[in-house]
């Protein structure tokens, strides 16, 4: 599909409209400059005054026309960036509801494209603004479902009843550690997580690393009295290490990290089930960590081996079974949504698989795809299910989980996502992960430690974030986790407004 767009000379037009686009059409080309060559031509116009007034026409190659309209007050903007926002949401506004009606598909999201839709709400929330007004804005101007604001709604109440101090966690941090190892790597993986097998020399270099980050960062966080509220290992896959090499790792967390019996939340991916051995859930058990991923993705073995898993449907079953026995009492499940080949009777399949297991949390993915992975790269390999069929499990997701006593307590959505769906945690009654709802909802920093670790610096005034990734291979981070440690306690001094640095 190729879109020529006239109207709209600002160059930041292009990736808003061009993501909006895409929710629509698979390969899609968006000009701001006329094109001859194009499928549908739309004309803008937007005029300014106490207002913005925007008209869009749409020409399809037919002739068919389709016309809209929206105007909506335009409120006094402290800069450039707050004041094209505003216009460029009522472009959007226009942009979609024409292609919505070109198009007869529905996009239940609205103008929304990006990862987090409950950020808004809990900003109006955060504003005392009253939820009737602040539906009626996420319908009005975002053009969001009501079956959307629902579930936005649902998620919000009961992360506020999670973390009833949600607003007030700004002088607390949380750490997320970051280990790149996997047994093999998934084809729609775009983590950092490199095959384990045959590198482990640069593991050991690794975690030394690993280890001076954890050190360096705890003494900074004790010097400063800053509390930690949660802990997630993740990655990769953080039990691919050694069960020794574990044990060692959290005793350094016990060693360097400020009052660890306190932290609200410990987990550890233990995604792979290839990975779990009896000496390794001792070792969990040894430091109280007990909330763990084992991630089926599906139940389906065709499945697994389509996407690159080399495990048995049957070792996740065991090894979920062997945790339980051995004290795990918090266990989270993923599934995906629309692996290849799968549809409505795997999904069902997969459902009911999980039900024999009752895990306290389960994650629902809808498939992305990431443009860096295997099966991005090979597309045409993987036979994936429609829009309406990802929709379809979606729904039956929702009703199990529903049926279950699970309910939704985290959201976030990804680019190139199946049927512009979501990704969704559901939990058992608490048994909601705090981590995640605190790194969704951007609330407080978040320090990254450890390959591909990305931290967030939260500023506790302005709320402004500040990105810092550590570097993604581990090659790279061996030879400079020095440099990005003394980065980040840089970054600490400035948000929590310490003055002097640390020899
Ligand atoms: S187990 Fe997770 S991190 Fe590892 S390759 Fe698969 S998707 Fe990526």
């Amino acid at each position: 599909m190729r879109i020529s767009i006239t109207g709209l000379a600002d160059e930041r037009y292009h990736r808003p409209l061009r993501l909006i686009a895409n929710l629509f059409f698979e390969e899609c080309i968006v000009s701001l400059t006329p094109q001859k060559e194009h499928d549908l031509s739309i004309a803008f116009t937007v005029q300014l005054t106490e207002t913005i007034h925007v008209e869009g026409v749409l020409i399809d190659k037919e002739g068919t026309k389709e016309k809209a309209t929206y105007e909506k007050a335009l409120m006094p903007a402290s800069n450039d960036k707050e004041h094209f926002k505003q216009v460029k949401n009522a472009v959007a506004h226009v942009y979609l509801t024409i292609l919505q009606e070109w198009t007869g598909i529905t996009q239940k999201w609205g103008i929304l494209t990006g990862i987090r839709p409950t950020k808004l709400l809990h900003r109006q929330m955060q504003k005392q603004v009253p939820k009737s007004i602040a539906h009626q804005q996420l319908r009005e101007e975002y053009l969001i479902t009501d079956e959307k604001i629902e579930l936005m709604q649902q998620i919000v109440d009961r992360q506020l009843s999670v973390i009833p101090d949600l607003y007030d966690l700004q002088k607390e941090v949380s750490i997320y550690i970051g280990i790149p190892f996997c047994p093999t790597k998934c084809a729609y993986c775009t983590f950092p997580a490199y095959a384990i097998n045959g590198r482990q020399g640069s593991v050991d270099s690794f975690l030394g690393g690993l280890h001076y980050e954890m050190k360096t960062i705890g003494e900074w966080l004790k010097a400063n009295n800053v509390k930690i509220t949660t802990v997630y290992y993740g990655g990769g896959t953080p039990t691919s290490i050694s069960a020794e090499e574990m044990d060692m790792l959290y005793e350094e967390m016990y060693d360097s990290f400020p009052d660890v019996e306190h932290i609200r939340e410990i987990t550890v991916e233990a995604g792979r089930p290839d990975t779990i051995t009896p000496e390794k859930l001792e070792v969990l058990k040894k430091w109280h960590i007990d909330r763990i991923s084992i991630n089926p993705q599906s139940y389906t073995q065709e499945t697994l081996k389509a996407i690159g898993r080399h495990h048995t449907v049957e070792e996740t079953i065991d090894k979920f079974h062997l945790a339980r026995e051995m004290g795990m009492n918090n266990i989270n499940m993923d599934l995906i949504i629309g692996l290849p080949g799968e549809g409505v009777e795997e999904f069902s399949y997969s459902l009911n698989e999980t039900e024999k297991l009752m895990p306290e949390s389960l994650t629902v993915h809808t498939l992305s795809f990431k443009r860096a992975s295997e099966m991005t790269r090979n597309k045409d390999k993987y036979k994936v299910a429609d829009r309406m069929e990802a929709e379809k499990m979606m729904n039956m997701a929702e009703s199990w989980t529903r049926e279950h006593n699970y309910a939704p307590y985290y959201l976030y959505r990804q680019k190139n996502i199946l049927g512009n769906l979501e990704n969704v945690g559901y939990s058992l009654p608490n048994q909601d992960s705090i981590y995640n709802i605190l790194i969704m909802e951007e609330q407080q920093t978040i320090i990254g430690i450890g390959c591909g670790a990305a931290s967030k610096f939260i500023h506790p005034e302005t709320g402004e974030i500040t990105h810092f990734a550590n570097p993604k291979d581990p090659k790279t981070y061996n030879d400079s986790f020095e440099k990005y440690t003394e980065d980040k306690i840089q970054l600490l001094n400035e948000h929590f407004n310490i003055q002097e640095s640390r020899a």
